[in-house]
Parts: structure tokens; sequence; C-alpha cells
């Protein structure tokens, strides 16, 4: 189990403080698919990188498995980052850049490595590319390896911030339904951001949405377009996107 117990995150700037992350609590289940929604700004990338070490937390806790994560370094956390821009080495090849994270923060021997980015990359139906670089693949492959990055690792937790957004309607909903496939294949638990209305009806166990950093609801999709605990659920879930 995930848990962002109290969990607050402000930043200083120039007007005083912004408050991005107020005070969020929930608990996510070992294999949950649970979609972070909300508008531009509401705080959840902020959440993703707290999870993820990216960024320190101001106040709370964050636990995994009933540890807490919180004051470990990143590459410590069992949990793995996929981002929206794929943010691929460009002078290193698909295996390269599949095994870059694990030579850099474990002793794990090579040959296991390699054993590893080769089956990802055939999960992935990338094996045929593992020695092209990222400027030879399409936008949807560039996808694949961010993912395959992330699989590597082998981590309790994935945590994706608009994966697909780059990607067009087509190879999109391709990409979502591979997406939800593995996901369910590799049992890992899944905090996943997105805009994208259909992405988050569709693919998660439960919607956490956020306006201005605090959590207005978490639950399924259908609670939350049937029961929304208030006017911004019911506003925001009902919109077309
Ligand atoms: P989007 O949908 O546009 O990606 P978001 O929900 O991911 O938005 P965040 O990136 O989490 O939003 O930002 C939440 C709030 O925190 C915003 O008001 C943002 O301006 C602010 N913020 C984020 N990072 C920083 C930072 N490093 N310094 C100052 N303010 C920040
Ligand atoms: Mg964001």
């Amino acid at each position: 189990q995930l848990t962002l117990d109290n969990v607050t995150k402000t930043f200083q700037d120039d007007d005083g403080e912004i408050i991005a992350v107020d005070n969020v609590s929930v608990d996510i289940e070992d294999g949950e698919f649970l979609c972070v929604v909300g508008p531009s700004g509401c705080g959840k990338s902020t959440t993703l990188r707290m999870i993820a070490g990216l960024e320190d937390i101001t106040s709370g806790e964050i636990r995994l498995g009933g540890q807490i994560i919180n004051d470990q370094p990143p590459a410590r956390r069992n949990v793995a980052m996929v981002f929206q821009s794929y943010a691929l080495y460009p002078h290193m090849t698909v295996r390269e850049n599949m095994a870059f994270g694990l030579e850099e923060s474990t002793d794990m021997p090579d040959s296991e490595i390699d054993q590893r980015v080769e089956e990802a990359t055939k999960m992935l139906g990338i094996f045929d590319l593992i020695d092209r670089k990222p400027g030879e693949l399409s936008g949807g492959q560039q996808q694949r390896v961010a993912l395959g990055r992330a699989i590597v690792r082998d981590p309790e937790v994935f945590l994706m911030d608009e994966p697909l957004a780059n990607l067009d309607a087509k190879l999109k909903a391709e990409m979502r339904t591979e997406l939800q496939h593995l996901q369910e294949d590799l049992d890992v638990t899944t905090v996943y951001v997105t805009h994208d209305q259909t992405e988050a009806m569709t693919m998660s166990d439960r919607i956490a949405i956020l306006n201005d950093g605090i959590l207005q609801q978490c639950a399924t999709p259908l609670e939350c377009y049937h029961e929304p605990n208030n006017l911004f659920v019911a506003g925001f879930i009902g919109e077309p996107s």
C-alpha cells in the first residue's frame, strides 16, 4: 500500500507562499490504477514528484508498504517515474537508455541488466529497435522506451505524468490499451496523471480529483460521476475533454 498522509507542499515565490499540495491524504492499494486529474496548476505533477522523491515534502508523510519513504533518495524508493517528454538520452541506444538507470543506481550485474532490458523490449514490442537511438524512433516507440526504462527497475509503483499527451489520437488509444494490459500483467500499483477524461474514466480503478492542491474526491469513476462530493467534482467529471 502507498499512503499519502497529510502531505503538503509549499513553494516560496516573490508574492509569498504558494500551497501547491494542501494536506492530501490517500491510501493506494497494491496493484491499483489511480488516475489523478484536475485543472492546470492544481498540484498533480508536484504530488507525483514528491512520491518519486524529486521534490521534498513540506509536511506529512509518504509510506510504501508501511515504510516511510519521504526521507529516502529517489533511487531507493522502489518507484519509477515515466514523464510526458520522454527524457531519453539522444546519444544512447534504446538498450543503453533502458540500462542506464540500473547501472547508475544499483550494483546489479551487467548480465542481469541485459536480461531485464531484453525482456522489457520484448514485452513492449521494440526488441528489434534495441540498437537504435531515440532520434530514429517514432513518438510511440520512444514512449515505449520510456516505459521500458521504468519496467526494468521492477518497481512497486509506476508514476506516470501524462505519458500519452504527446501522441496522436489513434496511437494514444492504442497505447492506452497496451498500458492497461501491461499494468495488469505486471500487477504494479500505478499513479497516473492525465488531462484526458476518457483516459481517467476508462483506465482507472479510482480517480483522485484535485483542485487548488486540495483533494476533492477519491473514488471509482462511476462514484465520481454519479455521486460527486461537490459541485467542483460534478462539473469537472461531467465536462467533455
Ligand atoms: P499541469 O496540469 O499544468 O501540469 P499540475 O497540476 O501538474 O499542472 P503542478 O506542476 O503540480 O501543477 O503545480 C502546482 C502549483 O505549484 C502551481 O501553482 C505551480 O505554479 C506551483 N509550482 C510547481 N513547481 C514550482 C516550483 N518549483 N516553484 C514554485 N512554484 C511551483
Ligand atoms: Mg503537471
